[in-house]
This record gives structure tokens, sequence and C-alpha cells, in this order.
């Protein structure tokens, strides 16, 4: 196995959909047999804004049986949920001390929301809790999306600042930009990406855990253009590219040559609801099986807290230890 350690979250801030299974759990499946994998429910994350406790409390344990049933397998990788591990809390609160209140006015979610009333103080703060989650487990390499990338110069800046203040203790990540699968857009809006955050009952996105009819429909009622002409023009026809998108994601194709095969949308929406109903069934099946078997979700649960646990005890000591914390 490579030392090179793999790690991403997922805040459950809304049920999972299609878009968060193909750009992000299907490729943390495939990497956790080539790389040292951490994948974590970043449920602490979530708390940052709005929040119904019952409903967060249901979403971190379903996204977790969601990571489990798609195929993440706890012996391999290390799956956990991140408040399990308390080090995480702890290691960000001395970033805390490190960071300065003028680099964190800078993060992009702070200067669009953060000055509404009522703004929580960790909407300031949670990226010294990312930063946290990264330097915990001497993540070398941190695969991210454009949108994700200024968290991780963060990280980068507070692990360089907070060696040259205390001693060398943090491994400094790299950034990865990952060659982002296609981003799946909203059936819908083809002009914005699907996002689990968007209200329950929009049409436009399909969540991991709907049923086969309620899949079938939306993606029978998704945009299109009323050329009746099925080819892959992502600047032009978004609604159809998308949908070639998702069916050659889902069938391992170029979606060109996906096009080359269909003629109707007709076809075409019923090609890609077969795959997208084939692909999520098992995995519907096998989260509502594990809810259904609390003991056995929590042993997955447990295996997974105290791998991470493991993992990140010689970096909190360490940083204990060089900032002068005795014990
Ligand atoms: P939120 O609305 O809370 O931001 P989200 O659906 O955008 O939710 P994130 O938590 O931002 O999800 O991202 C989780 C992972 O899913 C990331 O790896 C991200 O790149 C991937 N991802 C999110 N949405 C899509 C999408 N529409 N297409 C492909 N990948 C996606
Ligand atoms: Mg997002």
């Amino acid at each position: 196995m490579s030392t090179f350690r793999d790690l991403s979250g997922i805040t459950p801030s809304g049920q999972l959909t299609l878009g968060n299974y193909l750009g992000a759990l299907r490729r943390f499946v495939q990497r956790q047999y080539e790389v040292d994998g951490y994948y974590f429910v970043a449920d602490l994350h979530a708390l940052t804004v709005d929040h119904d406790p019952a409903r967060h409390r249901q979403l971190t344990t379903s996204t977790m049986a969601l990571f489990l049933a798609s195929g993440l397998d706890p012996e391999q990788a290390t799956v956990f949920v991140q408040s399990d591990v308390s080090a995480h809390v702890h290691l960000a609160y001395l970033l805390e001390c490190t960071a300065h209140v003028g680099e964190l006015s800078r993060m992009i979610q702070f200067k669009q929301k953060g000055h509404r009333p009522g703004t929580r103080a960790s909407l300031f703060t949670y990226p010294c809790l990312m930063a946290a989650d990264i330097l915990l487990y001497g993540a070398d390499r941190v695969p991210v999306g454009g949108d994700q990338s200024q968290h991780v110069e963060l990280a980068r800046d507070l692990a360089i600042r907070f060696n040259s203040l205390y001693g060398d203790t943090f491994v400094v990540p790299e950034l990865e930009p990952v060659a982002l699968a296609a981003r799946v857009l909203d059936l819908q809006d083809p002009g914005r990406k699907m996002s689990k955050s968007d209200p329950e009952d929009a049409a436009g996105v399909i969540r991991m855990l709907d049923n086969p009819d309620v899949i079938a429909k939306k993606i029978r009622r998704a945009v299109t253009d009323s050329d009746n002409e099925v080819l892959y023009d992502p600047k032009h026809k978004p609604g159809v590219s998308n949908l070639l998108d998702i069916l050659a994601s889902l069938t391992d194709q170029p979606p060109r040559d996906v096009a080359t095969s269909i003629t109707t949308y007709g076809q075409l929406k019923q090609a890609t609801a077969d795959a997208v109903i084939t692909t999520l069934k098992p995995i519907r099946r096998r989260h509502d099986e594990l809810l259904k078997n609390p003991a056995e979700l929590n042993r997955m649960l447990v295996m997974g807290a105290v791998k991470a646990r493991e993992a990140s005890e010689p970096f909190l000591a360490a940083a204990n230890q060089a900032i002068g914390i005795t014990r």
C-alpha cells in the first residue's frame, strides 16, 4: 500500500445526491485500494448554519450508512464520523490560536454570509476546523475541487506558521487539483450544479435514496431543448449533455460515444433513468439494511473511530507538546 494519505469529508447538509456519488463517493471507493484513505462524515461542519438537531442526527447516520453501502470498506480505509474523534475540535482550537482574524475574514463563506444578524461564530472559525481535519492525519496531498482550494491553502499557511513558531510539527499538505469528473448539473436548471443542500423537494436534484419511480419521474421531466437532436455539446445543449454525462459516467464510456448510440430524447431519458436506478438500487437496499441493524452499523462506526483516533493521536500529542501544553 502507498503511504499517500487520501482524506475527504462530506458534510451532512442534506440527503446525498447523484452528484455526491459520481463526484465523490464512487471515487473514494475506487481509491481506498490504492491509498491510505480517510473518509469521514463532517457532521460538525453542518452546525455553522441553522439546523434541526433531530434532522442533523438522522442525516449524519444516513450519510455514514451511504458511505458503507456504496462500498467503502472499514477494514480497508478509515471511515468515521468527525465528532467521534474529539482531537478534531481540540486541534481546531490550537489552530484558532495560530490563525489571524484578517485571513479568516477573507474566507469566501464568511465574506458572503458572515455579516447577517445572528451569524454563528463558527461560520468565522470553521476553516480552522477544516485545517485540523487535514493536519491531524498528516495528509501530504489533499485532493480538492476548485471550490475547496482556499481551505487547503489556509491549512498550508497554518501548518507553515505553526511549524515556524513552535518547531516542526505538521506535514505541510500539497494541493492536488482533482481532474473533476463532469459536474452533475441540476436537471431543472442545467446552468448550475446539483447540490445536497437544495430544498428537499427540488425536482432537479436526484437523491441517492430516491426510489426508482421518483428517479424515473425526475429524469423524464429534466429540461432539454427543442432541437430533438442527441448531441454532446455542453455549451449549447446543457440539459441533454448533462444526461449524456450521467449516462456516460455510469456506463464508463465517453459521452460523445453514448450520444451516437441514441437517437431520441425519450430514449436518452429512459436509458439514463435505467442506469441510475440500476446503480442506486442496491446501495439504497444496503443503506436500509444497515439502518435496520444498528448493532452492525455501530460496530463499523466504532472500528472507524478507533482507527481514526489512533492515526491522529501522534499529531495531536506533537502539537500539544510544541505549543506548550504539558501533559
Ligand atoms: P452543499 O450544498 O452542502 O455544498 P454539495 O452537494 O455541493 O452540498 P459538498 O459537501 O460541497 O456537496 O461536496 C461533497 C463532495 O461532492 C465533493 O467532493 C464535491 O466535489 C462533490 N460534489 C458535490 N456536488 C457535485 C456535483 N453536482 N457533481 C459532482 N460532484 C459533486
Ligand atoms: Mg458544495
